[in-house]
């Protein structure tokens, strides 16, 4: 019968979280459950980066589609949606710096007009899209508001409010690692411009900048040369720790101050050694809010690298 065939329709959803390194691409059913993923180095260009990229993200799932064991051709595909290292708002890319993503360029229009008008196509920034993966995958139907941190190299915050994610006028909601936080004297410059950001001390690369201007030294290389010797005890190491965790614990404190969200997500490489970093957490931020004594669950983010992808297609 007709309508049978028609229930019977393989239909696909594509998610992509273009990062510094890797575009990774994840493959879902029609009921969002993940089926396949694979990935294509960025290559980030001084002349039109922006185009460029999104062509060559397009052409990888394009061959995607001449060659898979799942089904997915381009005309099984219902919905695209793509994560983006940088803000954007109401499906339009500002900018992101990262990839040299520096000009107007309509990443939506050409994804249809490359994979059809009717698909569905949702771009993200990559913290929010990752937020947004968390909450739908692992946490809607039991909590409504949730904050994730995700401690990579760098520090992405992404916030949902009552079940739905907060962008803001012009992306900047939730840009929290660029909050400023730390006003000594040695306070280390982002990339944003300014100076003693969130992402300057916290996160992989903030670790390692505050161990080694603690010690005046730069045998520490990447978080994991301060967190393992600090979980095994090693007092300097754990000083470094604390020290870095403590100012997240500040962030977090107006996060919680804000909005109170039920949840705080510890996402990223960071959040590898489970408890040992959120005990510490929950530790310094209760020494920064005495006005209740009920705080939010600080737990691991699940869905590790995959969160972004799984955002992405979330809401398709
Ligand atoms: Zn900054």
């Amino acid at each position: 019968m007709a309508f049978g065939k028609k229930e019977n329709e393989k239909k696909f959803y594509i998610g992509v979280d273009v990062g510094g390194t890797t575009i990774k691409f994840g493959v879902f059913d029609k009921n969002k459950k993940f089926v396949d993923g694979f990935s294509v180095d960025t290559k980030v260009r001084k002349k039109d980066a922006e185009k460029l990229l999104t062509k060559e993200m397009l052409d990888a799932i394009e061959n995607y589609c001449s060659n898979n064991k799942h089904g997915v051709t381009k005309s099984t595909i219902a919905g695209i949606g793509i994560a983006i290292p940088g803000p954007v708002v109401n499906n339009q890319v500002l900018r992101a710096v990262n990839i040299n993503w520096n000009k107007k360029y309509d990443i939506v229009e050409e994804t249809k007009r490359r994979f059809g008008k009717k698909v569905n196509v949702r771009v993200y920034n990559d913290a929010n899209a990752a937020a947004l993966g968390e909450y739908n995958k692992t946490l809607k139907g039991k909590y409504k508001s949730i904050c994730l941190m995700t401690l990579g190299t760098a520090v992405g915050v992404g916030i949902i409010i009552d079940g739905k994610l907060v962008e803001g006028k012009n992306g900047v909601a939730g840009e929290l690692s660029h909050l400023k936080v730390d006003f000594s004297d040695e306070a280390v410059k982002c990339n944003c411009g300014n100076v003693g950001c969130l992402e300057t001390v916290a996160g992989g690369r903030g670790i390692v900048n505050v161990y080694n201007r603690m010690y005046n030294t730069n045998i520490a290389k990447e978080a994991k040369d301060v967190i393992r010797p600090a979980k095994k005890g090693d007092k300097k190491a754990l000083a470094a720790l604390e020290k870095s965790l403590n100012y997240l614990s500040i962030v977090i404190s107006i996060v919680m101050l804000v909005y109170e969200p039920e949840i705080i997500l510890i996402g990223g490489g960071v959040s590898n050694e489970g408890t040992f970093i959120t005990k510490i957490i929950m530790k310094h931020l209760k020494e920064k809010v005495f006005i209740t004594k009920k705080f939010p669950k600080i737990m691991i983010a699940k869905l590790k690298n995959k969160a972004g992808f799984y955002g992405a297609v979330s809401e398709l």
